[in-house]
């Protein structure tokens, strides 16, 4: 595999807009193939290609962390088309902010499509953690980070414990 660069907070590129895919070739596929392998060698329920300094709309999600390869999908220029009234609040982990979780609410359910690595268009609808890693990796997409959906307070709150937590060399979990 080729190891890709996971690009760490306050890194700009992570607030960059990432560019439709025209069509999923070959390059894009091996872009997949290397985001995928990533995702299970730095856990993660997915990553957008922005999160390697790769401004393509392009993410990889696996809910299951790799238990079951059926959960595992690669997707270019996903898009949701229908969000649920209903939301939820889940603690969302993100390795470009590496040092905590925030708790975020977000639609609890969601219905999108994208184009898988064959460029054929397929609808999916998700709930509960897979709905939340796609709603995570599509905002990377549009340049938008976890603690960027957080009020203003909370935001500059939650960065001040993640640089403590920085300091002390903690990452998400510890
Ligand atoms: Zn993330």
């Amino acid at each position: 595999m080729t190891e890709l660069k996971i690009h760490v907070y306050p890194d700009p590129v992570l607030n960059e807009k990432c560019a439709p895919i025209e069509k999923v070739d070959a390059a894009t596929r091996k872009l997949m193939r290397d985001m995928a392998e990533m995702m299970y060698k730095y856990p993660a329920g997915g990553y957008a290609a922005s999160q390697f300094g790769i401004l393509k709309r392009i993410i990889v999600v696996d809910d299951s962390y790799g238990e079951d390869p059926a959960r595992q999908f690669r997707m270019a220029n996903p898009e949701i088309t229908w969000r649920s009234p209903e939301t939820i609040v889940m603690s969302e982990g993100c390795m470009s902010i590496p040092w905590g979780r925030v708790e975020l609410e977000r639609p609890e359910r969601i219905k999108f499509r994208f184009l898988n690595d064959q460029n054929e268009i397929q609808e999916l609808e998700a709930d509960d953690y897979f709905a939340r890693c796609v709603q995570h990796e599509i905002d990377h997409l549009d340049g938008i980070l976890a603690i960027d959906r957080l009020s203003k307070i909370r935001r500059k709150i939650c960065l001040k414990k993640f640089e403590r937590r920085r300091k002390m060399g903690k990452s998400i979990d510890d």
